[in-house]
């Protein structure tokens, strides 16, 4: 155990590269890159010390060239899934006694390698995984991630310093113990941040998991496990494991020693666990913890007061920055009438001097959806909105998938303020713009309130500081993350603590300690040091 109160290493923001020509970042992601691309990574499942090659593979393609083939992974089943809790388990004995500063100093050394000799394979990685330009990939997979675990530390830290205080002749101690049993890691396609995060914020509060990445991300999920390994996490604090989603789940949430989900993802995928958590409740040791951030359906709401180019320049960064697949990008805008042509036009010629394409060109804007099954959706909305009457489009609505998964960032304008590509999810290049009335200021905000069931970012745009106070209270709750004068995505860790409300999650905000008291369960030890010896009390005379 300690011999000190150790003072961590203040966090701060990993700064963001800038990867102009010329520069020596930009020639070492570009040489990575090429390396990964015309390379072939064989990823296996991590389990304990092993690294698990099935035979089962699948194939990994670059979402911009879906027919070049840059790895396998393996997959596998019931059976694996429960080696990999088994082995959780057996790591928990070792890994929950660990000195905090122990871990800490894992997690920091990982941080350490991802700004250093990991940076530009990370991001390599992404860019060819998630079809990320650099300049996403480096805040995603490099600072946002390096981040996360910085700033998780510190947090840790001022957790265990909160403490009771004690009366005359006690002491009131509490320890932050992990969760009894280990913890089911479930992470999305769009953010290598945070499917690093998930699994490593609660190992780091000295939990075991089983983590299930998206097989969209196995390419750069793969570069995770690398920097974890050299950074020294013990064997079977993070398993990683591949195959069907709903096999290894229904395996996990059988398990009586499920402690706890760590999810981000889509919400009916969110919803269905919790629902199977609930069935299987009474089997659990615990009551599991349940984190999960989901969907959104973001807004920009403008008032006459604000400037259009700042408003426009919110939509196009908001809304088409990695093809609007980020759970805050801005798909449904409400301008007022008297400004919203200007708006529209400059946003137009946002779009129109957008490049689309490989990440590799480094002066594209714009690359390719994630997959077949996201392009497919995206077309079909978008051909929908040619039929339908109550909607156009004003700018692109074309899309290719001949080499890659390219949709033309689209602005459909509605002219119902609840037609559905205001109200559904789409996640991709695709935003809707509602026009009001100037006049309908307040009874727009009732509108933005109502008209979607999530609650994850939204921003107003004004000047005028009483429509600001105005839209800060009407909007209350259809936002955990509200912007003013500012688009709604690029959450920095320990800026903006990220999460939201109703159908978009449990809002534990990742970023911060809410999060990580999620992953630990305080025990209270009161000591008493001269013992009372007789039960009577003063009053009984
Ligand atoms: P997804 O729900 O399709 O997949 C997320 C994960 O769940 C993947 O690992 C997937 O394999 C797994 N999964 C899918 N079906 C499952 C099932 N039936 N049982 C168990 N696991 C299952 O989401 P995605 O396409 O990877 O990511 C996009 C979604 O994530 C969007 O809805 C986006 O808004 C959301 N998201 C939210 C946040 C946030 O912080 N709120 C951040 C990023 C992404």
């Amino acid at each position: 155990m300690g011999k000190g109160f150790f003072n961590v290493p203040v966090a701060i923001n990993e700064p963001v590269k800038g990867y102009a020509p010329g520069s020596p970042e930009r020639e070492t992601v570009s040489k990575q890159y090429k390396a990964y691309f015309n390379g072939n990574v064989d990823v296996p499942m991590y389990i304990g010390s092993k690294e698990v090659r099935t035979g089962d593979t699948r194939t990994m393609t670059p979402p911009h060239d879906h027919q070049h083939v840059v790895g396998t992974y393996h997959i596998g089943g019931k059976a694996h899934t429960e080696e990999a809790i088994a082995t959780a388990l057996e790591a928990r004995n070792q890994w929950s006694q660990m000195p905090w500063e122990q871990r800490a100093a894992i997690f920091l050394r990982a941080a350490e390698l991802i700004a250093g000799p990991y940076r530009a394979k990370i991001n390599a990685a992404t860019m060819i995984a998630q079809s990320k330009t650099i300049h996403q990939a480096e805040i995603d997979a490099a600072c946002e991630f390096i981040d996360f675990l910085r700033f998780n530390v510190e947090f840790m830290s001022d957790i265990y310093s909160e403490q009771p205080n004690s009366d005359d002749g006690i002491w009131n101690r509490v320890e932050y113990r992990p969760l009894e049993g280990f913890i089911y890691a479930i992470t999305p396609f769009n953010f290598t941040a945070i499917a690093g995060n998930l699994p490593a914020s609660a190992a780091m509060m000295g939990n075991t998991v089983v983590w299930k990445p998206s097989d969209s991300q196995v390419f750069s999920a793969n570069v995770i496990m690398e920097v974890f390994k050299e950074a020294g996490l013990p064997d079977g604090v993070i398993n990683m494991v591949m195959g069907d989603p709903v096999e290894i789940t229904n395996t996990v949430l059988a398990s009586p020693d499920f402690a706890g989900l760590h999810f981000t993802g889509s919400t009916f995928v969110f919803k269905e666990l919790w629902k199977k958590i609930g069935e299987n409740i009474h089997n659990y040791k615990t009551y599991p913890r349940i984190v999960g951030e989901t969907g959104g359906k973001d807004f920009i709401i403008a008032h006459p007061s604000a400037n259009p180019k700042q408003v426009a320049t919110g939509i196009t960064r908001g809304a088409f920055e990695f093809q609007g697949q980020k759970c805050s990008a801005a798909s449904r805008v409400y301008l007022p009438k008297s400004m919203a042509e200007e708006v529209l036009g400059y946003v137009k010629e946002d779009i129109a001097s957008f490049k689309m394409g490989s990440p590799e060109d480094m002066s594209n804007f714009i690359t390719a959806v994630i997959h077949e099954g996201s392009f497919d959706k995206l077309a079909k909305y978008i051909d929908q909105v040619k039929e339908d009457a109550d909607a156009e489009i004003v700018a692109g609505g074309n899309y290719d998938k001949s080499k890659g998964y390219f949709i033309q960032p689209t602005v459909i304008l509605a002219k119902d303020p609840k037609y559905t590509t205001m109200c559904t999810e789409l996640f991709g290049p695709v935003v809707t713009i509602y026009v009001y009335d100037d006049a309908d200021w307040a009874d727009t905000l009732k509108l933005v309130d109502a008209t979607s069931e999530y609650a994850l970012t939204g921003a107003v745009f004004s000047t005028d500081r009483y429509a600001i106070t105005e839209a800060t209270k009407a909007l209350e709750n259809c936002a955990g993350n509200f912007y003013i004068n500012d688009k709604p995505t690029g959450a920095v860790v320990g800026q903006q603590p990220f999460g939201g409300a109703r159908a978009s999650g449990t809002n534990d905000k990742a970023g911060s300690a809410q999060n990580l008291l999620r992953w630990v369960s305080p025990r209270l030890i009161k000591e008493t040091f001269v013992s009372p010896s007789d039960y009577r009390y003063p009053f009984l005379g």
